[in-house]
């Protein structure tokens, strides 16, 4: 499932067509894992970038407004990135099981622009907006549904993993690959059978 800017849900009565289509997917045909995609050189996150100075004004295109309703969050979020930690945060993570929040170190290695940052930033503030979703909140409590987090670079082609275990997004290769997997495979037998 890709999704660069999913709609805040804050209440259940609120319905879009992102919530419809995910309660589709996510509850209904029973699938297990949710996996949230972002990319470097975003548009949507250049867009937001340059709109974080205004997020309260009403004004703008279609667009921007958009982007807006739904990238505030994000923008919050971003202003864990700062100078004086050489804008690698860390952000907080409210993880979709309770007792587990965590905070994410952005870029250690600073190999990304501070839109890209922001992309990964996104990403992260994805899987809480979608662990708001009333509907997914059981499942995800027992560890039934799991939602990942991936975020691609179109340069260099390689693949980050958001690892809740080092807390920051680990790239994909030959020497993460087993360590990264078995993070996976614990969090799916760590699933709690309900009495239902
Ligand atoms: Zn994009």
């Amino acid at each position: 499932m890709q999704a660069i800017l999913c709609p805040i849900q804050m209440t259940s009565n609120s319905t879009t067509t992102a919530a419809g289509a995910r309660e589709l997917t996510c509850v209904r045909q029973k699938i297990r894992h949710v996996v949230v995609a972002g990319h470097s050189d975003c548009k949507a996150m250049r867009l937001l970038y340059d709109l974080r100075k205004q997020m309260d004004a009403k004004t703008g295109s279609p667009l921007e407004l958009w982007i807006k309703k739904n990238g505030w969050r994000t923008i919050e979020k971003f202003q864990y990135l700062k100078e004086e930690n050489s804008f690698t945060g860390p952000v907080p993570y409210m993880q979709e099981s309770e007792n587990t929040k965590f905070k994410v170190t952005i870029d250690p290695g600073q190999q990304f622009n501070i839109v890209d940052k922001l992309s990964q930033v996104n990403c992260i503030q994805q899987l809480e907006n979608i662990a708001a979703y009333p509907f997914l909140k059981e499942r995800l409590s027992q560890n039934d549904l799991l939602l990942h987090a991936f975020w691609y670079d179109i340069h260099s082609g390689n693949v980050f993993l958001l690892s809740r275990e080092r807390q920051r997004f680990v790239e994909v290769n030959e020497r993460s690959y087993f360590g990264l997997m078995q993070e996976v495979k614990n969090r799916a037998s760590a699933k709690i059978l309900s009495e239902s």
